[in-house]
């Protein structure tokens, strides 16, 4: 269902005449909806709705700091109460609204209605057409697009015109990897043991995290699939995430 998530969001900006990322105002997009926003301590959640068919109220947690990643999740909440008519209520964890992997369908349509609706795709196009990928270029998303970092990572490599793909790995395995529809590999699956030749490992085995961009054989995370390819290089990337304890790597061709 998420191209009906996708559409929503679409229609949701059409509806509040937005034409530039600038012009977004979640609170105003909530008011909109009869929606009202308020902070507190929902002890394990991350945010929460309650909502009758034309109101509700959305809360999100106070621990929440980063302008982006709170953007995120109110748009996040917006789109449960667009996309599903028929729930009063839904509560949801740091893990439903961290990536792609929920196992809740409701989840990853909530997710997919925030992306669309901070990062249209014709923004991010516009945004990044003449860009190479990178850390640089995934921070500056979430600048422009005022989100998470996680979700612009993700948007990039779902929908950049240039092959690209970004891998989320914790306690030295990947939690979930993103690949562009036109990037060489195609099989990176939750589980796989982040691989010692690559850069991220670097950080796991010793608390060491290079910023740079450094090039590294594909063996270093494609050795499983069957598109490798020896002797065949990519520039890789990483940003170590501090709230996770994880780290976002971001892989190119040249
Ligand atoms: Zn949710």
């Amino acid at each position: 269902m998420s191209l009906l998530a996708r559409a929503n969001a679409r229609k949701l900006l059409r509806e509040c005449c937005i034409t530039k990322p600038e012009h977004i105002d979640l609170e105003k997009i909530a008011a909109y909806k009869n929606l009202f926003i308020e902070e507190g301590d929902i002890r394990s959640h991350t945010a929460r709705i309650h909502k009758s068919d034309n109101c509700g109220i959305i809360k999100i947690s106070s621990k929440l700091k980063d302008k982006g990643q709170r953007n995120f999740v109110i748009a996040h909440e917006i789109g449960h109460f667009i996309n599903e008519r028929n729930k009063n209520f839904t509560s949801c964890t740091a893990s439903d609204l961290l990536g792609i992997n929920s196992k809740k369908e409701f989840e990853k349509d909530a997710n997919a209605f925030a992306s669309e609706l901070l990062m249209k795709d014709e923004w991010v196009w516009e945004f990044t057409a003449k860009r190479i990928p990178g850390a640089d270029l995934i921070k500056d998303m979430c600048e422009y697009f005022n989100t998470s970092l996680l979700s612009a990572a993700i948007r990039y490599a779902e929908i950049g015109k240039y092959p690209s793909a970004v891998i989320l790995s914790k306690n030295k395995k990947v939690v979930w990897s993103v690949l562009n529809k036109d990037f060489r590999f195609k099989w990176l699956p939750p589980g796989t043991p982040v691989n010692g030749n690559s850069y991220c490992y670097d950080y796991f085995n010793e608390g060491i995290m290079d910023k740079n961009v450094n090039k590294i054989l594909a063996d270093a995370w494609f050795l499983q699939d069957k598109f490798y390819r020896r002797n065949f290089y990519l520039n890789e990337q990483n940003i170590y995430l501090t709230n996770y304890n994880a780290v976002l790597t971001i892989l190119w061709e040249d």
